[in-house]
C-alpha cells in the first residue's frame, strides 16, 4: 500500500504506458484513420520510443524527471497537433514532480488542472469537442473529489483512470468540432477519439503502478 509514487512507480507508470501505446499502436492508427488521417499512432510511438532512449542515461532522482524527458522529446521531434500538446501535457507532471522524490494524490491532481489548463488554453477545445480534453477534464474532477474526500491515493487513482476511459468512450457518440475530426463529421460516430483512449491509458497506467 502506497500514499505517493515513488520514482519506482513513476517509472513503473511511465513504461507501463509507453509498453501499452507500443501494444495499441495499430488500434490507435486505426481510430485516427476514422476521425482525422491515421497518424497517431505512429507519430506517438516514435516520440514515446525516443523518450524511452533519453530515459536510459537519466539519474531518476525526483519524480518528475521522466515526464521532464517525455515533454523535451515530444516538444523537439513530435509531429501532428497531438505531439505539442502531450509535450505541454508531460511538462505539466514534471513540473510539479521537478522538487520532490514522490508524487502526492494533491500533486497528481495538481498537475492534472495545470494539464487540463494548458491543453485547453492551447488548443481552444472544451469538454465535448471530442479531443483529449474529454478524457482529462472528467480526471480531473476524479482526483479533485479524492482529494477534497480524502481517499487513498489508490482509489483516486482508480476513480481517475475510470474517469478518463468513460470520458473517452463518451467520445465515440461526440461529432469533432477541432482540429481534422471536424471535417470528417459523423463518419467518425461509433469510434471514440484517439488522443482521449491514450488519455485514458495513462491513468490506467498510473493506478497500476500503484496497486
Ligand atoms: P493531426 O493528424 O490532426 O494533426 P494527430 O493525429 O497528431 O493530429 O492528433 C489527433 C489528436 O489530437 C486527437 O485525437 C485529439 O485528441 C487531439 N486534438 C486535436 N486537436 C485538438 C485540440 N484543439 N485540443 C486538444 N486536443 C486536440
Ligand atoms: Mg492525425
Amino acid at each position: 500500500m502506497t500514499d505517493q509514487l515513488s520514482p519506482v512507480h513513476v517509472q513503473r507508470w511511465v513504461h507501463g504506458f509507453i509498453d501499452t501505446v507500443e501494444e495499441e499502436v495499430d488500434h490507435l492508427t486505426d481510430l485516427d484513420r476514422r476521425s482525422g488521417d491515421g497518424d497517431f499512432g505512429t507519430n506517438m510511438v516514435s516520440a514515446l520510443r525516443r523518450s524511452r532512449e533519453a530515459m536510459a542515461d537519466a539519474d531518476v532522482a525526483t519524480a518528475g524527471i521522466l515526464f521532464q524527458i517525455m515533454s523535451e522529446t515530444f516538444l523537439a521531434h513530435s509531429g501532428g497537433t497531438s505531439g505539442p500538446l502531450f509535450g505541454m501535457w508531460f511538462r505539466e507532471f514534471g513540473k510539479v514532480g521537478m522538487v520532490t522524490e514522490a508524487f502526492t494524490q494533491e500533486m497528481l491532481a495538481e498537475a492534472t488542472a495545470n494539464g487540463l489548463a494548458t491543453v485547453t488554453r492551447l488548443g481552444s477545445a472544451q469538454e465535448g469537442d471530442r479531443t483529449m480534453v474529454d478524457a482529462i477534464a472528467p480526471a480531473d474532477r476524479a482526483l479533485r473529489e479524492a482529494v477534497e474526500s480524502g481517499s487513498e491515493l489508490r482509489e483516486g487513482l482508480r476513480a481517475a483512470a475510470r474517469a478518463a476511459h468513460e470520458g473517452a468512450r463518451h467520445t465515440s457518440d461526440l461529432l469533432g468540432r477541432r482540429g481534422r475530426t471536424s471535417y470528417v463529421g459523423e463518419a467518425a460516430l461509433g469510434s471514440p477519439d484517439p488522443g482521449a483512449v491514450t488519455i485514458a491509458m495513462f491513468y490506467q497506467a498510473a493506478q497500476r503502478s500503484a496497486d
